[in-house]
């Protein structure tokens, strides 16, 4: 079978890409190992978040505001797509301060920030308690909370949905799944790629290697580049709860069904999706730190997964040198830049050049900082 692009990688990253592809017209087939493999996609938060994102790489700063500003409208499309809704909401988001060292810390990386910008990444305000409490009135803040940034163009996301409609939106525009494989071998051909799995070849003209932790194995075969490492997050989900926290905080949210999620961690070289009960401990501890309430609260679920992390931190995005027809697309913030994959990067794929947005964003990076 001959599809114009094939995207290896049903995750945040790959589908986002895939969809935006065949949402464009282009013949396009997703390869995915399917239901049995850990993907990050299935573990995550759902922040739409750009606080601290490009420290010291002023694109990733702009490629994430740029991702932000395509939200709202991409939000409804995917919607419509799911034929349900996928608890988007745009609010802004919170990241609360435990004791003035910790405030500190973000008033010095929001400094840091403005001064490589030279102005700032994304509003953030930084708030003390006061202002805090005047934001939120209704909610009652444990003692040692002094204060919080707060980025009011930030949004969040329910996860699961969000995927769901992803897909939805990608077989209604044509495309085609094809599910429990593996693929293991991408041969390059004068027109495009045979890749190969355990389950059959498929060819296609175009080629996007979005399979997260699997890119290092793949990648190199047509000669891209995108050194990642697991970094595993566990997450925590509360009963259904009474509206508590009308805003998004990162490591304390509630999403719009009432459940409150709690997480996550960040945990290197951690290959295996468990759970640890120190860490979810210690993070349902800093949850009620921060709203007493919530020591209550039951938990009904935990879970982890691995994230697929770059040397820096940040996306990496890359068109081979030696086969241009062949893409590499990770990173660790995949429902963040969700939109501006299925938007701009799926479109400049399809013309057959990455987006200048992303020219500091290619593996190169790395080189020079060895030198
Ligand atoms: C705890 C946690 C919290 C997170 N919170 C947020 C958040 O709040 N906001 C945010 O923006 N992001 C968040 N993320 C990250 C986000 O969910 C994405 O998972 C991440 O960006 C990586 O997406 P991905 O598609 O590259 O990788 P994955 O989701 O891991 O998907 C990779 C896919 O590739 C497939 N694959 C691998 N190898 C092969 C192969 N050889 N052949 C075929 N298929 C293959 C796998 O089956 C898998 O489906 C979080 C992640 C975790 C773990």
């Amino acid at each position: 079978m001959t599809y114009d692009v094939a995207v290896i990688g049903g995750g945040m990253v790959g589908t986002a890409i895939a969809y935006g592809c065949a949402a464009r017209g282009a013949r396009t087939a997703l390869l995915d190992q399917g239901d049995l493999s850990l993907r990050a996609a299935r573990a995550n938060a759902g922040l739409i978040y750009s606080q601290g994102k490009g420290e010291g790489l002023p694109a990733y700063a702009a490629w994430t505001r740029r991702s932000i500003s395509l939200w709202p409208n991409f939000a409804e499309v995917m919607a419509s797509a799911a034929g349900r809704e996928i608890g988007f909401r745009q609010r802004g988001v919170l990241a609360y301060c435990l004791g003035e060292e910790e405030l500190e810390a973000r008033r010095a990386l929001l400094q840091r920030m403005h001064n490589q910008l030279g102005g700032p990444a994304a509003p953030v305000h930084l708030l003390d308690r006061r202002a805090l409490e005047a934001m939120l009135p209704a909610v009652r803040l444990g003692p040692r909370v002094v204060g919080a940034t707060y980025s009011p163009e930030d949004c969040d996301v329910n996860a699961l949905p969000l995927l769901r409609a992803l897909n939805a939106g990608f077989l209604q525009a044509g495309g085609t799944h094809l599910l429990e494989r593996t693929v293991s071998r991408i041969i390059p051909r004068d027109d495009g790629f045979d890749i190969a799995s355990d389950r059959d070849t498929v060819h296609a003209g175009k080629l996007v290697v979005a399979c997260g932790l699997g890119i290092p194995l793949l990648a190199p075969m047509v000669g891209l580049h995108a050194p990642v490492r697991p970094v595993r997050g566990q997450m925590i989900v509360t009963e259904r709860l009474a509206p508590m926290l009308p805003i998004p905080g990162s490591g304390v949210r509630q999403i719009h069904e009432g459940v409150v999620q709690i997480g996550t961690t960040t945990e290197e070289g951690e290959v295996i999706p468990a759970t640890t009960v120190a860490d979810l401990a210690r993070m349902a501890a800093r949850a009620a730190q921060v709203i007493p309430a919530l020591a209550e609260a039951r938990i009904v679920r935990s879970w982890a997964g691995i994230r697929p992390m770059t040397p820096d931190g940040c996306p990496i995005y890359q068109q081979s040198p030696s086969h241009p027809r062949a893409f590499v697309a990770v990173c660790h913030s995949g429902v963040t830049l969700c939109a501006a994959h299925a938007g701009p990067l799926a479109a400049a794929i399809l013309a057959g050049k990455l987006p200048d947005d992303v020219a500091d964003l290619q593996p190169d990076r790395f080189d020079a900082h060895t030198t």
